[in-house]
Parts: C-alpha cells; sequence; structure tokens
C-alpha cells in the first residue's frame, strides 16, 4: 500500500460556505467522508473529481499534480447518488460508455463489459434497459460502469441513499468484499454513522465545511476529540468534570458522581473537561457505584434496554443495557458504574 497515494489540501468559497480539507488517503483504503447535510462532502468530491475547481490548494494522486487536470483525464470513477445511468443506453452500453471515451478498440471493451457484467452477477441483463431495473441492480450497474475503465480512485456520494435497509446493508457487505478483491482506492460519502463505521479502513468526520477528526472506525468511535464527533458517531454521555492529577493518578471530580481516578487517562493539563461514556460503557451490575439516580425512562429494544437515569444532582444518563435487566423498573433508585477504560476525556475549546 502507498502511503499518501492523495494528498488534499484545498479550499473552496461559495457566498455562505467555505470548505478546507487537508487529507491524506492511502493506496487501496476504503476511506470515507462523513458529516450531516450541508457539511461539504459533496463538494470535497466534486472538487477532488475535477467537477469542481479550488479556490486554493492542491490535489496530489500518485505522485502527480492534478489540479488543473480535466475530469476526463483523471483516471476517478464517480458514482453518484441518483446513479445517472443513461436511460437510452442498456445495461452493457452504460458499463462501455467509459470505455468509448477512452477510445478502446471495439473487442477490448466487448471483453471488458463481459467481465464485468460477469463480476457483478449481470450477465443476462446486459441488453436490459435501465428503466425496468431494481434499486439494487441499477447500483450495481452504476458501480459497474465507473470500475469498466479501471480507475485510480473511485469516489462514490451516498450510493446506497435510495435503498431500503435490509438492501442497504447485503449491498454493504458486497461492496467491501469487491473492494477487498479489486483493491482499489474508494471514498465513500455517507451522513449514516453505521455505514460509515462498518465500512471504512479509516474516516473522516466533518462540520460546516471542516474536518473535525481523521482516524480508524475504534479510534474516533472510542477517542472522539471533540464532542461533536462523539455525538454524531452514537450517542455519547458528555459529563462536565474537572481534572487535577494527585500523585501520580488522575484525578477526575465529576458533575453529580463520585471522583474517579483514572490511571489510563491521556489529558497532558489539569481543567475542565467532559468525561465521555457511551450508554453502552455505563454498568447497572456493579459494585464500582459511580452514580447514584432514578430510573427516568426505559425502553425495551428487543437486545436490550435504553435507560434514562437522573442523578439527584440533575445529570441525566444515557443507557444500553442487556435483556439480564429485565426486572428493572421505572422511579427506581439505581447505581451505575463505568466500564473499566471505557471513560475519556474531551477538552472544553474556549
Ligand atoms: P448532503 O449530505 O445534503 O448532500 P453535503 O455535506 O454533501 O450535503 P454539499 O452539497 O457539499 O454538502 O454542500 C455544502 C454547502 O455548499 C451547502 O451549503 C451548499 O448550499 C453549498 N454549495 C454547494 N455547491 C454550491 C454551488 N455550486 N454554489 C453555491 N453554493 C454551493
Amino acid at each position: 500500500m502507498r502511503e499518501n497515494f492523495l494528498q488534499i489540501n484545498i479550499e473552496k468559497n461559495y457566498p455562505g460556505f467555505s470548505l478546507k480539507a487537508n487529507l491524506k488517503i492511502h493506496e487501496g483504503e476504503f476511506f470515507s467522508l462523513v458529516g450531516p447535510s450541508g457539511c461539504g462532502k459533496t463538494t470535497l468530491l466534486r472538487l477532488i473529481s475535477g467537477l469542481e475547481e479550488p479556490d486554493q490548494g492542491r490535489i496530489i494522486m500518485a505522485g502527480a499534480d492534478i489540479t488543473l487536470v480535466p475530469p476526463a483525464q483523471r483516471r476517478i470513477g464517480f458514482v453518484f447518488q441518483d446513479y445517472a445511468l443513461f436511460p437510452h443506453l442498456t445495461v452493457a452500453g452504460n458499463i462501455e460508455y467509459g470505455l468509448k471515451v477512452q477510445r478502446l478498440p471495439a473487442s477490448k471493451r466487448q471483453a471488458r463489459v463481459k467481465e464485468l457484467l460477469a463480476l457483478f452477477e449481470l450477465e443476462k441483463m446486459g441488453q436490459r434497459r435501465i428503466q425496468g431495473l431494481s434499486g439494487g441492480e441499477r447500483q450495481r450497474v452504476a458501480l459497474a460502469r465507473a470500475l469498466a475503465p479501471e480507475p485510480l480512485l473511485l469516489l462514490m456520494d451516498e450510493p446506497f441513499s435510495a435503498l431500503d435497509y435490509s438492501l442497504r446493508r447485503r449491498l454493504r457487505r458486497e461492496l467491501k468484499e469487491l473492494q477487498e478483491k479489486l483493491g482499489f482506492t474508494a471514498i465513500f460519502v455517507t451522513h449514516q454513522q453505521e455505514e460509515a463505521l462498518s465500512l471504512s479502513e479509516r474516516l473522516a468526520i466533518m462540520k460546516d465545511g471542516r474536518i473535525m477528526q481523521t482516524g480508524t472506525a475504534v479510534e474516533v468511535y472510542e477517542n472522539p476529540c471533540h464532542p461533536f464527533v462523539a455525538g454524531f458517531l452514537g450517542d455519547a454521555n458528555l459529563i462536565p468534570c474537572n481534572l487535577q492529577f494527585e500523585t501520580k493518578t488522575a484525578k477526575v471530580s465529576l458533575q453529580g458522581g463520585k471522583d474517579l481516578f483514572l490511571p489510563d487517562i491521556r489529558a497532558e493539563k489539569a481543567g475542565k473537561y467532559l468525561l465521555m461514556v457511551r450508554p453502552e460503557d455505563l454498568l447497572l451490575n456493579t459494585e464500582e457505584v459511580i452514580f447514584q439516580g432514578k430510573i427516568r425512562s426505559l425502553e425495551y429494544l428487543g437486545y436490550g434496554y435504553h435507560i434514562e437515569l437522573m442523578t439527584s444532582e440533575g445529570l441525566l444518563l444515557k443507557i444500553v443495557t442487556g435483556k439480564e435487566n429485565h426486572n428493572l423498573q421505572k422511579g427506581q433508585l439505581q447505581g451505575v458504574g463505568i466500564r473499566p477504560g471505557a471513560a475519556k476525556l474531551i477538552p472544553i475549546k474556549r
């Protein structure tokens, strides 16, 4: 794997919106851009593909500066949100399109189309029109069309957004297997945190035209550097606290709970922080009670329960617990602990 295969350092300004992105993507990597609607994910993809020009900065791919290279010469494939398939062409015609643009001889084009129809299990549909295809079939044609000219990089803008949940999950798995088999570098845009966490080797979380954090799924979920990242990638308890260092251990005084002594703390400076604990890391059946409170709501999830617990200091905690806690009652007093090593400190930025 070539490190820093794609290096992006660009700026783009629209009235009322500015995007600044600095990213390095490795060869063969499945990388996701994730963030709420309007944060600039599509704009960043369009800049990489050449459909937009940056106001400032450079894009380097495979050692070459492609900032001003026309889109068709960049060797970048694009799968659009609505697939943008050509309705007047057949399935095979759509897949062949990019090969014609490349001026590949007819015999090579036909061989490549055949290969892709087989790879995407579309052999029996080569002569079908686009209108009659299901959502999942269209999605496979769009991927086959984008991959036909053997791009160095594949960009995908929310390619599953029009599909139902179970089909999304299946296609997600298929896409990942395909990417592992063929080894292409991929940038995948989604606003769904589950999709980004399950698909990506690394991901970037975006907000208001800025990249807030980049890392592996585990890194960004377990160690978010910003409250927004913590909240966007799942549910999080963010508990105001004060950090002091006592001899060799870090002491965290919590609002609404006991002091915590955290030997594995990463923070360097004493001061005010948010203690981040995921709902699944708050434990009901523990001797090490940190918080005491009353169960305010209790929701059955099938695999367990979602609980809201209000401490006497007015702190509301979100807890997810397993089926074994079926005896819980609304209004009941309950002690709660924290799974060892699961609490993380997030600096409060002023
Ligand atoms: P979504 O998830 O809804 O697709 P996104 O994260 O992809 O959102 P973008 O489509 O990149 O967001 O848009 C980011 C911002 O840039 C928006 O405020 C949008 O209105 C603005 N924008 C995008 N393209 C243009 C343009 N050509 N001219 C002016 N403003 C634009």
